[in-house]
């Protein structure tokens, strides 16, 4: 049957209404691939446009998931999936390598809904940790797995042994190689930096630290039924030992979401955000002060750079206000929030 113009007229008028009238949930995420030393300077544009293309992949991946109307936990996986599987951030694939040349791996995840959380310290042979954290969250009567006990509950799960090679690339080790040089400098005396009060142990190697190029990955997202989820996936710092977990995997520190405040993911030198309980002080503050989450984040990133430590964290809010900020010289970093064009950054004068 053919409707009277006049009526179809007025039908998609009527729709047009009813789509500008009803409001519009806010949803959205922010995702990071690492904060530290990155210049304009440094960067090639080849390698420049291969980063921002591959925040975009795992941005674009992350919204999808929100705007068919998919959980945040959901979103967050998939973002972060996409960096772990590629070799420029140090996470999964391309993840820094330890004293002894191989990869150790931390990440964790949390529902802000409910205030579940699952984390993992120490794997060596996960292909997506943050996967892992996921299922130790959701399949686990416990928070926090560490080492082989980690891996023997993946086996149990079904995952894949993935050997450590699959992770290894030649950047990181190179970048192992030269951290190992400045160390030996250190030791025998001859090393021409300062060395202050503020580092673990008494002592802050200033040449080392600006030659750590950090990585690590994160994802914080809201969806379309206001529940927050924030998770975060590294190997961790060149060079460790003895076991040495930073502060991703740890909640609060790395790690943190509650839908009655926000979702935060961090990186940086991990000692600093674990000793600031970075994630938590910033929601802590929005919900003990009523701070919005931006003035909650400096405030947080001032108190780990008055303790010497670097990094950067992003986060979005309940409402959808989202937040990147950092004290280095750079973040991998990029947001979509609904209603908005998407924003890709790498570098300190890029906006945040
Ligand atoms: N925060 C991480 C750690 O200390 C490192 C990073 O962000 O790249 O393990």
């Amino acid at each position: 049957m053919k409707l009277p113009l006049s009526f179809a007229l007025l039908a998609s008028a009527a729709s047009a209404l009813a789509q500008t009238s009803a409001p519009m949930k806010p949803f959205g995420l922010v995702i990071h691939g690492g904060a530290g030393v990155i210049e304009r300077k440094a960067m090639s544009p080849e390698l420049d446009a291969e980063y921002r293309a591959t925040l975009q992949r795992a941005l674009d991946a992350g919204y999808a998931v929100l705007e068919k109307n998919g959980p945040a936990l959901d979103a967050v996986i998939a973002a972060v999936t996409v960096m772990e599987d590629s070799p420029l951030f140090n996470a999964g694939k391309g993840a820094v390598l330890n004293a002894d040349g191989f990869c150790e791996m931390d990440a964790a995840i949390m529902n802000g809904a409910t205030l579940q959380a699952g984390a993992i310290a120490g794997v060596q042979h996960i292909k997506n940790p943050l996967h892992l954290a996921r299922d130790v969250m959701e399949k686990s009567k416990h928070v926090f797995l560490i080492g082989d006990g980690a891996e023997k509950f993946a086996e149990s799960l079904g995952y894949e042994h993935t050997p450590r090679e699959y992770f290894q690339t030649d950047f990181r080790r190179q970048q192992l190689e030269r951290a190992k040089q400045l160390e030996a400098k250190k030791d025998n005396g001859t090393a021409s930096v300062p060395l202050g009060p503020a580092s673990p142990g008494g002592l802050r190697d200033e040449h080392f630290k600006r030659e750590q190029k950090y990585g690590t990955v994160g994802c914080a997202a809201l969806d379309q039924h206001g529940d927050l989820a924030a998770g975060t996936s590294t190997g961790g710092m060149t060079n460790k030992k003895f076991g040495r977990v930073g502060d991703v995997p740890v909640i609060g520190a790395g790690t943190y979401a509650n839908n009655a405040t926000c979702a935060v993911s961090s990186t940086g030198w991990g000692e600093f955000f674990i000793r600031s309980v970075v994630a938590h002080d910033i929601s802590a503050q929005m919900e003990y002060q009523g701070k919005d989450l931006r003035a909650a984040a400096a405030a947080t990133l001032a108190k780990v750079a008055k303790l010497g430590g670097d990094g950067g964290v992003i986060g979005i809010d309940a409402r959808g206000n989202v937040m990147t900020d950092f004290n280095s010289e750079g973040m991998y970093r990029a947001y979509h929030i609904a209603g908005q064009p998407p924003v890709v950054a790498i570098y300190g004068d890029e906006p945040r």
